[in-house]
């Protein structure tokens, strides 16, 4: 873990000391499921990027998803000190996931240009909303 990771971590445990430490880290993965189910119970399976993201005014999101092919996203990433709070958390069709920017998401891309669920020329259509620094999800 990086140490700015690590400072993040103390800090908003500092904020919130009856949070469990996990609230800032990837949940273990039997929790994680339940948080998702939750999350997608809660967003009715529907894709929930912003309706002026560009993979939404392209038609590119897939909208209503199942279960088992949704993305569980967090708003503000963990990496940068966001939480697994239901706040935080929104359920994004595969399509919309890939194209938030994020380098990490390179390879979901490749695979869904393979699958043909994504143009080629992906790039133009990545999004990301500003997060502000001084919300703390
Ligand atoms: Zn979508």
């Amino acid at each position: 873990m990086s140490s700015i990771k690590l400072y993040l971590q103390i800090k908003q445990h500092r904020q919130h000391p009856n949070l469990p430490v996990y609230w800032w880290r990837r949940q273990p993965l039997d929790q994680w499921e339940v948080t998702r189910q939750r999350i997608y119970k809660r967003d009715r399976g529907i894709c929930q990027s912003p309706s002026n993201a560009p993979p939404k005014n392209n038609e590119l999101c897939m909208g209503k998803v199942k279960l088992r092919v949704a993305h569980i996203d967090h708003i503000r990433p963990l990496s940068s000190g966001g939480s697994n709070h239901a706040s935080n958390l929104r359920t994004l069709c595969p399509v919309c996931h890939a194209l938030r920017l994020d380098r990490k998401h390179d390879g979901m891309r490749s695979s869904l240009v393979k699958k043909g669920l994504i143009p080629v020329n992906w790039k133009q259509f990545v999004w990301d909303e500003v997060v502000s620094d001084r919300s703390s999800r």
